[in-house]
């Protein structure tokens, strides 16, 4: 039984609250400690989304086009800030090289398990647990306006139900103010992945945080982590703002701040910043029932018990913290051509989070090469609260030595030695 060790989670965000769930299920003592509030960073604004379909990784041919046309179009949802950075220029190669069908095939297998088993996991955790978090079985819907954009994107259907076996509803333009009357009539069509979900983040966080008190997990808000200690190839101590701190085994899941950390735990962590927006309101009277996604216009929408969500964007700028108007601007009247009331004016939040992106797509869950104690579990790109349970549960086993669920060969974190 491994019930005398202790682990220190550096990081509160999904991923470090899943370790800790898993972690605490198995005997051991949880500290998780983090720089800011509880989930106050990318895990808190984002769309919401528990989505299996999104097994493609943006890994894909055509990705590199569209990332360099992006260096010349300020407004471009997704955009490269150019800049002097030759860690961004290094990754930008390596995830160019990348855009293949073959290898967007293998990193989506890799993907395909992780998000089943998460999907499996958050089924429990929310039948067995009663975790609240307003979790819906809607599916997501697809909403295509052209033509054009229904045969591009039944293409892409085709892909994920010839390779992975995911399968969508087709439903045709005429039907689709019936399935839901919060879309505007003369529409192209869509498509419903039923075998997805969503829940709201901050619901799903703030609960979890009071579960994992009740089992005993201390949390340590405000408590930034300066220097990892080292000796004999193991971590000994860790200098925080509040004082130096000691466990056996230490979990790393700083999201997109990873990188900051690769020198002192001694291994290379390639993880860029992908900067996305979402703007909370109150509902429209006519709030989409079900949450939605245009990819014509990159933005995503999630309807909330209390709220409704527009989240877009991807922008590689660095740890940039502004909210440019602009942006919330675009985020408003994005979603004008598909719904009758795209926004309302009450603003609960203007939000910006940093993607954690990693060149390949595919989170790093594993030992770190060099410390015997110290495991990673970051880099969930734009499926972190899709991943969340799976990543935990495979630290948890790792860390009790037990065998994995699922094949984590594509997530080792030595990949990038
Ligand atoms: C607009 C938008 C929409 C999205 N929609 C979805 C979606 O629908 N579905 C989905 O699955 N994913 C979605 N994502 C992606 C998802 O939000 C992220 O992948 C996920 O939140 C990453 O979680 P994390 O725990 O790794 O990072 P974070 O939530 O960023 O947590 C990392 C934590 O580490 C702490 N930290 C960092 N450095 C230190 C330090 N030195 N000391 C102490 N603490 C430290 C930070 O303060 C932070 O709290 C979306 C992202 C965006 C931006």
């Amino acid at each position: 039984m491994t019930d005398d060790k202790t682990i220190i989670i550096t990081g509160a965000g999904i991923i470090g609250l899943a370790c800790a769930h898993y972690l605490a299920r198995s005997g051991f003592k949880v500290t998780v400690i983090d720089k800011g509030r509880l989930a106050g960073a990318c895990s808190h604004g984002n769309c919401g989304y528990i989505c299996p379909s999104h097994v493609l990784p943006l890994t894909e041919p055509g990705a590199v086009k569209l990332a360099l046309k992006s260096l010349f179009q300020p407004d471009a949802p997704f955009r490269v800030k150019p800049r002097f950075s030759p860690a961004l220029w290094t990754w930008m190669l390596q995830f160019a090289r990348r855009c293949n069908h073959r290898q967007m095939l293998e990193a989506g297998a890799g993907l395909k398990a992780l998000l089943d088993l998460s999907m499996s996991e958050y089924r429990s955790l929310v039948a067995e647990a009663g975790m609240d978090c307003e979790w819906k079985e809607k599916g997501l819907l697809y909403v295509l306006r052209s033509d054009k954009g229904m045969s591009s994107f039944a293409a892409h259907d085709r892909l994920l139900t010839e390779h992975f076996g995911v399968r969508a509803r087709r439903i045709e333009g005429d039907a689709l103010p019936g399935l839901d009357s919060a879309l505007k009539p003369g529409l192209a069509g869509g498509f419903l992945y039923e075998g997805d979900t969503h829940l709201r983040p901050d619901v799903l966080a703030r609960n979890w945080v009071e579960r994992l008190k009740e089992q005993g997990v201390v949390f340590l808000e405000h408590c930034a982590l300066h220097t990892i200690r080292k000796a004999d190839g193991r971590i000994t101590g860790l200098v925080t703002g509040q004082g130096d701190l000691q466990a056996d085994q230490y979990v790393f899941a700083t999201g997109a701040w990873m990188a900051k950390l690769a020198p002192g735990l001694e291994c290379r962590v390639p993880i860029e910043c992908g900067k996305g927006y979402s703007l909370t309101m109150t509902r429209p009277a006519r709030c989409p029932e079900y949450p939605m996604l245009f990819p014509e216009h990159r933005v995503g929408v999630t309807p909330f018990d209390q709220g409704y969500r527009l989240g877009s964007m991807m922008e590689f700028s660095g740890y940039d913290t502004s909210i440019p108007a602009r942006r919330i601007k675009q985020l408003r009247t994005s979603a004008a051509p598909y719904l009758v009331e795209p926004f309302t004016d009450t603003v609960e939040e203007e939000w910006f989070g940093w993607r954690p992106m990693t060149w390949d797509s595919l989170p790093i869950i594993g030992r770190t090469p060099s410390l015997a104690n110290a495991f990673l579990a970051t880099g969930h790109n734009m499926l972190g609260l899709s991943l969340a349970p799976a990543t935990g549960r495979l630290i948890a086993e790792m860390i009790r030595g037990q065998d994995p669920s699922i094949d984590v060969h594509a997530f080792r974190p030595e990949r990038f030695a």
